[in-house]
């Protein structure tokens, strides 16, 4: 079989831009993988492998410690995903990989990428442990049987030290978001995991960027690990980037002028400081935006209905700070804004990857004020081009309120707890309901509450049906999601 792979040496990493180096035949078929894996993969949409995946896979299959760093966004789930699947036994009852994780939104998200991605196979459990949930249903989880336990450095820790995690029988031991992990302060935690992990066993670590702190990992825990880094190049013509002088009181005034020009659906929207978020969320509201924003202070519950409303496109902006953002898949994001340019060229690059994804074109603005321009410089001299200038003159802002975002979130009080399920509530909507398919849009079950986006003209009246009826036989209580400005 024919290797896809960039040159990848133990001591010099290799480098693949996103369209060079690569051998263009980029099939799942070629790899080890079990007919029905393939199968699910094409019913997935998932066609070609990703670089990333290209580069990584033929390697984590072969049994290989590797150290993968590739831009967010990227499919470094399915990496990862299918490469401790591919040594899982599901007949064995026994924790069999480990993925850690920073936080427990991004837990969640590998968790049911990799559900996805075992529906080829039979029943394969996979258990997420994070903080904010109380450990003795984990606990009780865990009695049941998990082949794969996917969770937050600390919690797992937890576990651990009260022996209710039993990791014998690991032979994958994964570090998602490695470099996000070591920001939070996690870097004892881990070494505390992996030193309870059996010796004979692969680890996989996987980053958006490669800061100090990850070789000094990987030293301690990954063996003769093959590095590989696919260097972060957007296609010129998918992201357009846009670079504004603004001066300094102008700045948040500025962002609701882009977005009243543009009109973008879904934007993102960067600040450096949680006071600039709250500025910005305040300015935008008083605007008629519906925005809402994530910082470190909301409560898990809060965090959660924020990503929830932003994915499902019921909320038009979203305002973060790059620590809260971090990680987050969001596809459809139509534009970002960086509200101040970072001083870090490679935290500007990985912001602006966010949007621009697969096949859809997207914006990039970024509001510049006198005293940052050197920063601007080392973007330039990071893409090797010049920048495009544009003067806030030139925007126009149409008239009338902004667009409210296409969707509206209902939440019904009850969730997997209760046996919810998506094909439950999609069944409720458009069964007696009367609801078209087009008018529902994502609905996101989490234990005890689910969430469903549905078109904006229909909202009031789906409330009201769905209060009226029942789910699996149950009445239910439904909410409309909506923040202060809507
Ligand atoms: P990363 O961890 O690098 O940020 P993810 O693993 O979250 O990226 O993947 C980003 C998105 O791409 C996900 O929605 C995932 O379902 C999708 N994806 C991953 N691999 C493929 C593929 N080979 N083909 C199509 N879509 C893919
Ligand atoms: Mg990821």
């Amino acid at each position: 079989m024919n290797s896809v792979l960039p040159a990848a040496t133990d001591d010099a990493p290799a480098t693949a831009g996103a369209d060079s180096g690569v051998a263009s035949n980029l099939s799942f078929a070629q790899l080890p993988l079990a007919p029905a894996t393939l199968v699910n993969l094409q019913q997935l949409g998932y066609l070609q492998m990703t670089p990333i995946q290209a580069a990584s896979l033929p390697l984590a299959l072969a049994g290989r410690d590797l150290i993968a760093q590739a831009k967010t966004g990227s499919g470094k789930t399915a990496a990862f995903a299918l490469s401790l699947l591919a040594k899982l036994n599901p007949r064995r009852f026994a924790v069999q990989a480990l993925v850690l994780c920073p936080t427990r939104e991004l837990a969640d998200q590998v968790a049911q990428e990799i559900r996805r991605l075992a529906r080829g196979e039979d029943n394969i459990k996979v258990l997420t442990l994070c903080g904010g949930s109380t450990m003795r249903p984990q606990m009780s989880s865990l009695e049941h049987g998990a082949h794969v336990v996917v969770g937050t450095p600390g919690r797992i820790m937890d576990h651990l030290q009260r022996g209710s995690l039993d990791l014998a029988a690991l032979n994958t031991l994964v570090l998602d978001e490695a470099d996000r992990m070591l920001d939070m302060g996690f870097f004892d935690d881990i070494v505390v995991v992996a030193k309870a992990c059996p010796k004979e066993r692969q680890t996989l670590l996987f980053s958006a960027t490669y800061p100090e702190g990850i070789a000094k990992l990987s030293r301690q825990f990954l063996r003769q690990p093959q590095q590989i880094s696919l260097l972060e190049q957007h296609e010129a013509s998918k992201i357009r980037q846009r670079f504004y002088e603004v001066e300094r009181d102008q700045r948040l005034a500025a962002v609701a002028l882009l977005l009243k020009h543009y009109r973008p659906v879904s934007t993102l929207a960067f600040c450096n400081t949680r006071q600039q978020c709250r500025d910005l969320l305040q300015l935008l509201r008083a605007e008629g935006f519906v925005a809402l924003a994530l910082h470190g202070e909301l409560e898990q519950r809060e965090r959660d209905q924020v990503l929830v409303q932003f994915a499902n496109r019921s909320c038009s902006v979203l305002v973060a700070t790059d620590v809260a953002a971090r990680g987050l898949d969001i596809d459809q994001l139509e534009a970002v804004i960086n509200v101040d340019v970072t001083p870090d060229t490679e935290v500007h690059v990985h912001r602006i990857g966010r949007t621009g994804r697969v096949d859809q074109a997207g914006w990039a603005f970024s509001l510049v004020s006198g005293s940052q321009m050197a920063r601007v410089d080392n973007i330039e001299k990071e893409l090797g081009h010049e920048i495009e200038w544009h003067s806030l003159s030139e925007l126009q802002a149409a008239p009338g309120k902004p667009l409210p975002p296409p969707m509206v979130t209902l939440l019904i009080l009850g969730g997997r707890k209760e046996k919810i399920r998506a094909g439950d509530v999609l069944g409720a909507l458009t069964g007696e309901a009367g609801f078209s398919k087009e008018q529902i849009g994502k609905i996101n079950v989490t234990d005890t509450s689910t969430y469903v986006a549905v078109a904006r003209s229909i909202a009031r009246d789906a409330l009201r049906k769905l209060s009226a009826g029942t789910i699996k036989g149950k009445k239910v209580r439904v909410h409309l999601l909506q923040d202060k400005a809507g």
